[in-house]
């Protein structure tokens, strides 16, 4: 796989997290950069209208709070940080929703805790939210609820929280925005022989070094909690650029393929691991039978397996259980987790997507399984499915 294979694969991201930090947002008193902010929203509406998901992971509650309360600096306590940011989130969300309103783009607010990833359930919860939202074509502006957030509950940095809403949405791409062009060789402050690393493919002691050092007196991260992100990411098999956000248009050209800012780049192994775990590091807790038409879409037009499509249901599973999809002549061929439990299978198949609701007076997806959880079976071995299909077989 090479750089620029890596880098063309990134135009066929569909869903991305953008996080954009306070020091592109804020100035050195806590005054809101409008200028910045309404070009940023600019570029990003620009992703979304080519039919992109977007979620933005922004920061600057702290900083917008502490500018509307004329504090000198960033509160030490965190009581007091806590308040700057109930004062300032509200100001950060007012100027969002004014600036994307006018693309006819509707935002939504999302304030995570540790506790709500950390746990099962409200992990559940806050991604169904967050599809529910998608689907909707809203896109969620995610911030941490710093406001009730205690020390053990915290994400303490938007990095680390953008990294991780990424594997939450199953994102194709990562991308912190951020008021360096990327990760250099050296502080591009200090030395002027600094070169921009174009990709990092193994966080290695070299690159930790290098990302030394902390953010401004108002932001919170800096190259160190960068790279906590990008163990993250690349772990999840997610590729994350860092890039710079203080220009416009650098998101459109990252969407581009084209080679700007630094990309961290999931070793292929990881991105296969999940679908892996799909296939065989899971128990297989049931079967759903599939009609031709179903097979036909799963198998040639990487297609999700809709309602539609089910003819019968064996088992019994839960949502969020592995199962086994199988053709007509009751051959196995494929696997992926099921949406709905295999009561909730029975009643809805055979039906239109927009019969769930009806049936049962709920509706969380559109799918029985979606073709991101997917992996499909031939003669034992596992086919590539679904994102970013560049990556693949390379
Ligand atoms: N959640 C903090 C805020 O909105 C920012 C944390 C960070 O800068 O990483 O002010």
């Amino acid at each position: 796989m090479t750089s620029l294979n890596i880098r063309a694969a990134l135009t066929g991201a569909r869903k991305l997290v953008i996080k954009v930090g306070t020091r592109l947002l804020c100035g050195s008193k806590g005054d809101l950069n409008l200028k910045r902010m309404k070009g940023l929203v600019e570029d990003v509406a620009g992703l979304w209208k080519e039919g992109r998901d977007v979620v933005l992971v922004s920061s600057g509650a702290i900083g917008a709070g502490v500018g509307r309360l004329g504090l000198l600096g960033k509160p030490r306590t965190l009581p007091e940080k806590q308040a700057a940011a109930a004062v300032g989130q509200g100001i950060l969300m007012q100027n969002y929703e004014s600036f994307f309103a006018p693309f006819g783009i509707t935002v939504a607010q999302v304030l995570l805790t540790r506790d709500d990833i950390k746990n099962r359930g409200r992990y559940l919860n806050a991604r169904h939210t967050l599809y529910s939202l998608l689907r909707y074509r809203a896109l969620p502006i995610v911030n941490e609820n710093d406001t009730v957030a205690v020390e053990e509950i915290r994400f303490g940095d938007n990095d680390t929280l953008a990294a991780l809403v990424s594997c939450l949405i199953d994102a194709d791409l990562l991308v912190l925005l951020t008021d360096q062009d990327g990760l250099y060789s050296a502080d591009p402050h200090e030395n002027r022989d600094a070169e921009l690393i174009p990709e990092v493919w193994e966080i290695t002691p070299e690159i930790e070094a290098v990302a030394g050092g902390r953010g401004s007196h108002l932001a919170t991260g800096g190259m160190e909690t960068k790279l906590q992100a990008a163990r993250i990411t690349m772990q999840a098999g997610i590729p994350m650029v860092i890039a710079g956000g203080m220009q416009r248009g650098n998101l459109a050209a990252i969407l581009q393929g084209k080679r700007v800012g630094t990309l961290f780049v999931p070793c292929e192994e990881t991105m296969k691991a999940r679908k892996r775990w799909i296939a065989f590091g899971s128990p297989v807790e049931g079967k759903i039978r599939i009609d031709h038409g179903a097979l036909e879409a799963i198998l040639k037009k990487g297609k999700s397996l809709l309602p539609g499509g089910v003819t019968g249901v064996v088992g019994f599973f839960e949502a969020g259980n592995v199962v086994s999809l199988v053709d007509p002549c009751g051959r196995e061929i494929a696997r992926g987790i099921s949406n709905y439990s295999s009561d909730e299978v029975k009643l809805i198949m055979g039906k239109k997507s927009t019969e769930i609701k009806m049936i049962l007076g709920y509706h969380d997806y559109d799918e029985v399984v979606h073709r991101d959880n997917l992996t499909i079976i031939a003669n034992g071995s596992t086919l590539k499915a679904g994102r970013l299909k560049g990556y693949a077989g390379k």
